[in-house]
């Protein structure tokens, strides 16, 4: 089976994990991966956020959201 990105059409090896090219997400691993990383990042932020953040009520509904996750 011929593999090629979606994105840039480049030729691709089906055990690749992102297009060498244009680094574009091929598996749906590489995909779940991408996913993760964003989530990871959002609540990374929220958690900085609670560093610079003085209102409780705020804190509370940060901190529950990240506990969620
Ligand atoms: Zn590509």
């Amino acid at each position: 089976m011929e593999l090629t990105c979606s994105k840039c059409n480049a030729e691709l090896n089906e055990k690749m994990n992102y297009c060498p090219n244009c680094g574009e997400p091929l598996s749906l691993l590489a995909k779940k991966r991408e996913t993760l990383k964003h989530d990871n990042a959002g609540l990374e932020m929220l958690a900085k956020l609670t560093l610079y953040t003085k209102n409780p009520e705020l804190l509370k509904i940060i901190k529950d959201f990240v506990d969620k996750n």
